[in-house]
């Protein structure tokens, strides 16, 4: 067993509570590898933002469960280098689909985790949250629970249709389960092809799909619901069009990919939203960033030498999301 407080890890409670209180949100970025990480926690430190890092199953399976919690031990050492005194950040289970898994994280030293019973029959979600949160809990750990089903493909996470949040579960699910906070379905949605050509118009000028909007009005409902309850956003990636232009011209192939456009994003983020998730724009600007150095430098084998330019690329992106979009920007207790 080993504690995340001496790993100098926080849980998410007090963040989202200044978060809630602050009209911003806390990036919860995830992390595969060393660049990735990297760049999250320069662009963190240097803008004094609390962070979520979030790993996933598939991260886990990836990267070695045990080497990423040692990864993000030494993220706090870093932003520690980096001159960021007293730095705020959470190691953050994303999706996890059983008790075991929950437990084994807690057990090594994450500080939050996410238990998404969200495709289970509803009493069943809300036993095996509460199961969980009565777990986690015993070690100030705090826990994200999920209504509603997002559609996309996130890693091991793939559903087809999604449904909204029913705004009358809420109170009972949250009360019920002992949640920290509740990761909502508004139509936001996991991956790169976040909707299909269907659900959206065109652009007539650029030729570009615009996404149909968020359903606020669900949200505000919950909110209503449940004052001042931290609430979850996940599949808020915006898929910059830049990226998919710069991936498409250097000899990739994502036609029609479309996000969450970030103005809707930076409405939720002022509200009881307080943590946004976002994984796919790093992904995207990881591989823009690869394959234009693989076109414009044929001869270059060094990993360092388009891996770097990824990270730097990744970096920017992080920090226009957390000063343009989340507003987490110097929002550290201290
Ligand atoms: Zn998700």
């Amino acid at each position: 067993m080993v504690s995340y407080k001496t790993l100098g890890l926080v849980n998410t409670r007090d963040m989202f509570a200044r978060a809630i209180n602050g009209g911003y949100a806390i990036p919860a970025f995830n992390f595969n590898n060393m660049e990735q990480l990297q760049a999250i926690i320069k662009a963190s430190s240097e803008l004094k933002s609390p962070v979520i890092l979030q790993v996933s199953k598939g991260a886990r399976n990836y990267a070695n469960q045990t080497l990423l919690r040692y990864m993000a031990e030494g993220a706090v050492q870093y932003a520690k280098e980096l001159g960021c005194n007293h730095p705020e950040i959470a190691l953050h289970l994303d999706h996890g689909d059983s008790f075991e898994l929950c437990k084994s994280c807690v057990d090594m030293g994450f500080s939050s985790v996410m238990i998404d019973g969200s495709s289970l029959p509803y009493d069943e979600n809300v036993a095996l949250t509460k199961k969980v949160v009565d777990y986690a809990h015993q070690y100030d750990v705090t826990v994200e629970g999920e209504l509603g089903v997002l559609a996309g493909v996130e890693d091991e996470v793939v559903a087809e249709e999604s449904h909204y949040t029913k705004p009358e579960e809420v109170i009972d699910f949250t009360s019920k389960t002992g949640v920290d906070s509740l990761a909502i379905s508004i139509g936001t949605s996991h991956g790169a092809y976040k909707f299909k050509p269907e659900q959206c118009t065109r652009d007539p000028k650029t030729g570009r799909l615009v996404p149909p909007p968020l359903a606020f009005d669900v949200l505000d409902e919950i909110m209503k619901k449940l004052p001042g309850f931290p609430i979850v956003l996940h599949g808020s990636s915006s898929v910059p069009q830049e990226y998919v232009d710069m991936i498409n011209k250097y000899g990739g192939k994502l036609p029609d990919a479309v996000g969450i456009p970030e103005e809707q994003l930076r409405k939720a983020a002022k509200s009881a939203v307080c943590k946004i998730n976002i994984d796919s724009d790093s992904r995207l600007a990881f591989t823009a960033a690869v394959r234009k150095v693989f076109v414009e430098k044929p001869a270059e084998f060094d990993p360092r030498k388009y891996c770097g330019p990824a990270r730097d690329l990744m970096e920017e992106m992080y920090k226009h999301k957390i000063i343009d979009v989340l507003g987490s920007d110097n929002k550290l207790a201290q």
